[in-house]
């Protein structure tokens, strides 16, 4: 049985405090939210804090305020549960909602955080074992160890990025407040990622995400589908994030976004030039599905083989564009989990999500 090592646990009320506590204690202490991340992490002495900064009493981070029309501001301490379950946003922005309820397990998700997800570790065979395990193998680069094992000729970690909520919010145009010792700053989410298996945050260590901001929604839907194996709790080995403006029945505004083939989320930004101005006909989905393929490169070190990964990639994005054209519900909460199915329909929640992206790949104005 894997045992957390001994740590002190702070929990502050306040940002300004958490902010505080963090940079009096340096390299040693890490935030945590939900921990349903990080305990693990730490029981395989991924991350071997001696002080945890709590994030759970911080009122001022849990709640969606605002309005899908103006837009909606999630406080990084919201649970999953919330905001897969909450009306505007299920409605609104349903890629995000599916997303949100696609996350592990339901206890999972009622302790897991929206911020803990977007700031959730990069993922590896090599990376995600017992100390003993890696031991064996004699460590990586990513903890431990010099070399790579996945590419031994490598110089960098390509450890995955698996947040299902990353890509859609990447997708959505979303927006991060970041708050540390030096004040605030809002950055769009593309920019909080890295494409490093290590470093894939560009948050610095004593900033606190509060809040994910999310542009107005009007005249936008989304969708997210998510590849793994077992439906219960698997992390995604593919996601899919698409969100679409349409307009009498003419695509003005596209977003696509892939996680889990990358160390950070991969938009397909030429996959999504090809939609605008056009009608969403069964054959420019299949050109679009084509262009969308070749930015994904997945490499073995997650689950199933990276050849079916990447071949994965076209038919979700076909999926996901049909949903979109036919206006049918969302696949959240019950989706396939390998390919073969055909997609599901579980808790009847509405595939039309509306959200705008503030820095979205392709706009016809
Ligand atoms: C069995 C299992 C299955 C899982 N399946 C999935 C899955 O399918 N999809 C998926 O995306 N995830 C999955 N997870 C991972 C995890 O449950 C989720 O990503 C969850 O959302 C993490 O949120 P948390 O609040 O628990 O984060 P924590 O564990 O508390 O933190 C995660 C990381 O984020 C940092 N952090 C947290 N909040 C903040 C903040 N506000 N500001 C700055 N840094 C912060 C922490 O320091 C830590 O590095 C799974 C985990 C387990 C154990
Ligand atoms: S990609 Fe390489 S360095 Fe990164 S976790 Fe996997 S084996 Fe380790």
């Amino acid at each position: 049985m894997m045992r957390l090592p001994e740590f002190s646990y702070l929990a502050p009320v306040s940002v300004g405090d958490a902010v505080k506590l963090m940079a009096d204690h340096g390299p040693k202490a890490m935030f945590v939210a939900g921990g349903t991340d990080l305990y693990p992490n730490m029981k395989r002495r991924q991350f071997e804090p001696t002080v945890l900064v709590g994030l759970r009493g911080i009122r001022d981070m849990i709640g969606v305020r605002g309005s899908s029309g103006t837009g909606l501001t999630i406080g990084a301490g919201t649970t999953l549960t919330a905001v897969a379950s909450h009306a505007e946003i299920a409605s609104n922005y349903a890629g995000l909602a599916t997303a949100a309820g696609l996350v592990s397990s339901p206890q999972l998700r009622n302790m897991g955080t929206l911020g803990g997800n977007v700031c959730v570790d990069t993922r590896c065979n090599y990376y995600n074992q017992s100390y003993e395990w890696r031991k064996a193998v004699n460590f990586c680069m990513k903890k431990d160890g010099d070399i790579c094992l996945v590419a031994p000729g490598s110089s960098r970690c390509w450890a995955v990025s698996s947040s299902d909520t990353a890509p859609m919010l990447w997708s959505l145009g979303a927006q991060v407040r970041l708050v540390g010792p030096s004040g605030e700053r809002i950055i769009p989410i593309s920019a909080l990622y890295r494409d490093d298996g290590i470093q894939y945050l560009s948050r610095q260590p004593g900033e606190i995400l509060t809040d994910i901001v999310l542009p107005s929604s009007e005249g936008w839907r989304s969708i997210y589908l998510k590849l793994r194996r077992r439906g219960s709790f698997d992390f995604p080995i593919l996601g899919v994030a698409v969100a679409l403006r349409i307009d009498g029945g003419t695509v003005r505004g596209a977003a696509i976004t892939l996680g889990a083939v990358a160390s950070q989320p991969r938009p397909a930004p030429e996959a999504a030039a090809l939609l605008v101005g056009q009608r969403l006909t069964p054959e420019l989905i299949d050109l679009v599905a084509d262009a969308a393929f070749k930015p994904g490169k997945p490499l073995d070190n997650t689950d199933l083989t990276h050849p079916y990964r990447k071949k994965m990639i076209r038919v979700f994005v076909a999926r996901a564009l049909h949903s979109l054209a036919h206006g049918q519900p969302s696949l959240a909460h019950g989706q396939p989990t390998l390919a073969h199915g055909q997609p599901t329909l579980a808790h009847g929640q509405p595939s039309l999500a509306y959200g705008q992206p503030a820095d979205r790949q392709v706009e016809d104005k």
